[in-house]
């Protein structure tokens, strides 16, 4: 059975717009997904749906057999949501961040766990350093461990390389790798088509709130 399962999803915002527009899709586990598409594509209200932040007009979406809506505290737990940008506090430290950060799933993170992930994203010796210490590369770091901090099977990462040089870019890809080595499900917004051709297995293609196509990659490649 897949992780995440979406049927006939649709929401219109308060102000009328309609961002998703009936979407149906299956996600298996282990697998990295990349929703490819333009800004404003619905991309982000897809996976915010997916995460709990929004509510859905219609339409059901599970996370390991779980509705997101009914059952949010139980999907949060599973999930770890990478957001765009760094919205915590730059004078606090690293370690601080990523250890008290409940974020969006509202559970305590284990000391030993938090240690194996600051280690493995080679944060480890900057945990007393104030955020705003660190490189733009190294608060995308910071970002990562939060979403990982209570061991998540799902991690969502919204525009991970977005404004990032070539450099970091290769270095997340990388790290997206190690993770889906360690059995997490990954599913990545990008609107880099290279990206989603590095990374992903499956490619689904989101446009004006439809998805358009969800293709395993070197199919999808094979048609571009
Ligand atoms: P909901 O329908 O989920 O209740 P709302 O329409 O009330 O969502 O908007 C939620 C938040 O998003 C509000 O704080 C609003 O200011 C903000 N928002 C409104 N329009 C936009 C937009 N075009 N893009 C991004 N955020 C927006
Ligand atoms: P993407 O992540 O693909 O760039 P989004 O899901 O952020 O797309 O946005 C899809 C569309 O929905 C955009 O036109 C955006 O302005 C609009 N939108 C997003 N949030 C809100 C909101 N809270 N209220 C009204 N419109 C919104």
């Amino acid at each position: 059975t897949p992780i995440i399962s979406i049927r006939d999803l649709t929401k219109t915002y308060a102000n009328g717009f309609s961002a998703l527009k009936g979407v149906s899709l299956d996600i298996e586990e282990g697998e990295i997904l990349a929703l490819l598409g333009p800004n404003g594509a619905g991309k982000t209200t897809m996976i915010s749906i997916i995460c709990g932040i929004v509510n859905p007009t219609s339409g059901v979406v599970t996370v390991g057999g779980h509705d997101v809506v009914k059952d949010f505290r139980q999907t949060r737990s599973m999930i770890g949501l990478v957001p765009q940008e760094l919205t915590t506090d730059q004078f606090e430290s690293v370690l601080n961040t990523v250890s008290f950060s409940r974020g969006i799933h509202g559970c305590k993170a284990n000391p030993a766990h938090i240690e194996k992930v600051l280690k493995s994203l080679s944060l480890w010796d900057k945990r007393n350093s104030a955020l705003r210490e660190l490189s733009g590369g190294m608060k995308r770091r910071v970002l990562i461990a939060k979403a990982l901090s209570h061991e998540p099977k799902v991690l969502f990462l919204d525009e991970p390389t977005a404004g990032v040089d070539v450099a970091l870019r290769r270095d997340m890809w990388s790290l997206v790798s190690d993770l889906r080595r360690e059995g997490v499900t990954i599913i990545l917004t990008t609107h880099y088509i290279e990206e989603a051709e590095e990374i992903a297995d499956r490619v689904g293609i989101v446009n004006k709130g439809e998805l358009l196509l969800v293709e395993d990659k070197a199919k999808l490649m094979g048609k571009l």
